[in-house]
């Protein structure tokens, strides 16, 4: 059989066990209503959870960005790639997190690559949550460093497979703040405590809780009240309740300075174009300045999950702008995620291996910009599973 044969019947099989992913074309700037393939839809699925992505504000300053400093960075940080720009978007998500130093990274895929490739060599260990990013796990695998998984959010089961080995080196707990696929939020005081009685650091990946959780939107470190003495890494996505694209890693100088020296997908790779670090400034400002966005989306958030208890559909325990209803099989998931496209509503099934086996979900997300008739309609489509 012939390599491509090979491929060919893998991809058969993929289609046969409904797993077959394709894109959507969009034709429209993001927002809580898209034109997909030719037709207007209202989305459900987008990770611009402040409505940010294609405010006016930013474009602007995306558009002045290019102006003053061209197109490409046209080199690696460590090279020429590293401008103005770059170091005042630094220093700004620094002080907005409340640590000493950020740096930042292409993509939050790269961020999680490089920070513990960077920290972690094989005599090292990793804890990971079974449902973190994929980014995450990569990360760890890359690393080489002695790799372990607990049980989701199960802070019992780490404590115990910490104490029963002796460290062989340092020791790396990493945990998404809140979950991607899930919603959840990480139980993170409770892993600083344990982070601590057994001398590991504890690192967030607050891809989704920035911008959104606590009073201020500082993420789920300010949602628990956590220092940078129990979270000493945390990293976060710009692409996301920002708006824009990017990623940064937040800690005191020590750590920032390691990154700078070993973190290979920092060191060797073009910086982001200096313009983007413009426009996330301008999205940085008016996160701060426009409390309005969240409270608007926790509105949204509480009226979706109070109609959707009504209605019985089987709607995972969530507080955040991720609300999945879990649907279980691939085939049915995509039966749901059909019934509302006839109905012009986007939200597609989320299927193996993006999720355990038979937890096929429908990954609802909700923006700050969406109404409250849109959230109703949603509402009103889903009944027909009720
Ligand atoms: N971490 C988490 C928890 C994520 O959900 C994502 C994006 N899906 C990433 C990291 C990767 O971020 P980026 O899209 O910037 O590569």
């Amino acid at each position: 059989m012939s390599y491509t044969d090979k491929l060919a019947e893998n991809l058969a099989r993929r289609a046969a066990n409904d797993l077959y992913r394709t894109r959507r074309v969009l034709n429209s700037p993001q927002g809580t209503e898209v034109n997909v393939d030719g037709r207007r839809m209202l989305s459900f699925c987008s990770n611009d959870y402040l409505g940010l992505a294609s405010d006016p504000r930013i474009i602007d300053a995306l558009k002045q960005g290019a102006e003053t400093y061209g197109v490409g960075s046209g080199a690696a940080h460590l090279l020429s790639g590293h401008s103005i720009a770059h170091q005042e978007l630094e220093y700004a998500l620094a002080e907005f997190v409340g640590r000493p130093r950020a740096l930042l990274f292409s993509t939050g895929y790269m961020a999680n690559l490089g920070i513990i490739t960077a920290l972690l060599g094989r005599t090292d260990e990793i804890w990971e949550d079974r449902l973190n990013h994929a980014s995450l796990i990569d990360g760890g695998l890359l690393s080489r460093a002695r790799f372990r998984r607990y049980v989701h959010a199960n802070v019992e089961t780490l404590a115990e497979s910490l104490t029963r080995r002796a460290a062989t080196g340092m020791r790396l707990i990493a945990t998404d703040g809140v979950f991607s696929m899930d919603g959840d939020i990480a139980p993170l005081p409770e892993l600083a405590t344990i982070a601590t009685q057994h001398n590991a650091w504890l690192m967030v990946d607050d891809a989704h809780g920035l911008g959104v959780l606590g009073a201020t939107g500082r993420g789920t470190l300010e949602h628990y009240g956590l220092k940078i003495e129990q979270v000493p890494i945390l990293m976060g996505t710009l692409g996301k309740a920002f708006g824009v694209f990017g990623a940064f890693v937040a800690g005191d100088a020590v750590l920032i300075e390691t990154l700078i020296q070993a973190a290979r997908s920092f060191i060797y790779t073009t910086a982001l174009p200096p313009a983007l670090a413009m426009a996330t400034l301008t999205s940085l400002r008016i996160e701060q300045t426009e409390s309005w966005r969240r409270e608007q989306l926790f509105e949204h958030i509480k009226q979706f999950r109070t109609y959707a208890a009504q209605l019985k559909l089987p709607l995972l325990p969530s507080i955040t702008p991720i609300q999945p209803l879990l649907v279980g099989s691939s085939n049915q998931a995509l039966a749901w995620s059909r019934h509302l496209e006839t109905h012009g509503i986007l939200v597609p099934a989320i299927r193996y291996p993006t999720v355990p086996k038979n937890q096929s979900r429908l990954r609802i997300t909700l923006s700050a910009l969406h109404t409250a008739k849109q959230v109703e309609n949603l509402i009103d489509k889903l009944s027909y599973y009720s």
